[in-house]
């Protein structure tokens, strides 16, 4: 990690750690923010449907894509542009944060009015251009883990954006390849404490594309607190068993909520008690 000595992203070159503020919102030390909503928006109803109920259980962003990166050119590709009208619905309905995923500066254009935060998914990770363009924009950026990348190249393309003028960046570890495929990535849990040691930027955990498997996902989502993540991106669908992508991974609203009571009590045991929005009624 020699090079990386006279980053800006470089922990010991600030002499504290940055909370990125996004309105009331903090993530960062003593936070811990949690990310919510379906894989991709599919229409108006489910979106907002999801949106009321991920905000009354505590989530304070709500999870807006619009744009999906998908292995297969078949397959479901977002509902692209039209939905801008839906995020203005809910944000209208809600006090959510919104953020989506921006696979090119044309999707940036589109969003930038309509969202909150942007997301650098792990298939542009190492879009340098687009890392350069998001650190010109004022806005925060989650950037996340390239599926292949190591932690040093995922540094080097955090300080792509910061290079580029803006501090607002939250790491998100989403998993990565590793030779057995029983998940659908491998949750780099060590990810966490590392990038906590090298870097002051706040860190975020993806249970969902993680693991590729509802069932794992409470379980990586406890893990990661415990490994000392600032918050989880997590994709939660009013019918998991109906969604147009990534229905094996995300979780019901009843799961969602769940999880919610267990992250509260663990986030006691670590002193990272004053996160949700909304408090759980128990
Ligand atoms: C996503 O969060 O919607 C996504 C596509 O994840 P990743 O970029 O980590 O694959
Ligand atoms: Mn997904």
């Amino acid at each position: 990690m020699e090079d990386l000595k006279n980053t800006k992203i470089w922990k010991r070159n600030k002499n504290h750690n940055t909370i990125v503020k996004c309105n009331d919102v903090n993530f960062g030390e003593g936070f811990f923010t949690v990310i919510a909503g379906p894989c991709a928006i599919e229409n108006s109803e489910m979106a907002l449907k999801t949106a009321k109920e991920v905000e009354k259980l505590g989530a304070s962003v709500f999870r807006s894509s619009l744009f999906k990166p998908r292995t297969s050119p078949y397959s479901f590709q977002g509902i692209g542009k039209e939905g801008v009208n839906i995020l203005a619905e809910i944000r209208s309905q809600t006090n959510l944060l919104l953020e989506s995923e921006v696979l090119s500066e044309e999707h940036l254009d589109i969003l930038i009015d309509h969202i909150d935060i942007i997301r650098i998914g792990s298939r542009n990770m190492d879009n340098y251009e687009l890392l350069k363009i998001v650190g010109k924009i004022n806005k925060p950026v989650i950037l996340k883990r390239g599926m292949s990348s190591t932690l040093k190249e995922f540094l080097f393309a955090a300080e792509y954006i910061i290079e580029a003028g803006n501090e607002q960046i939250i790491l998100c570890e989403r998993g990565i390849r590793s030779f057995d495929n029983y998940t659908r990535n491998t949750l780099d849990i060590l990810a966490i404490p590392s990038l906590k040691e090298l870097t002051h930027l706040p860190v975020i955990v993806d249970p969902s594309h993680s693991t590729g498997k509802r069932s794992l996902v409470p379980s990586a989502s406890k893990a990661a607190i415990a490994a000392g993540a600032d918050g989880l991106m997590i994709e939660v669908h009013p019918d998991p068993t109906k969604a147009l992508s990534d229905g094996e991974q995300s979780i019901d609203f009843f799961t969602f909520e769940k999880l919610m009571k267990e992250i509260k009590k663990l986030l006691e045991i670590f002193d990272k008690s004053t996160i949700f929005k909304n408090e759980l009624s128990n």
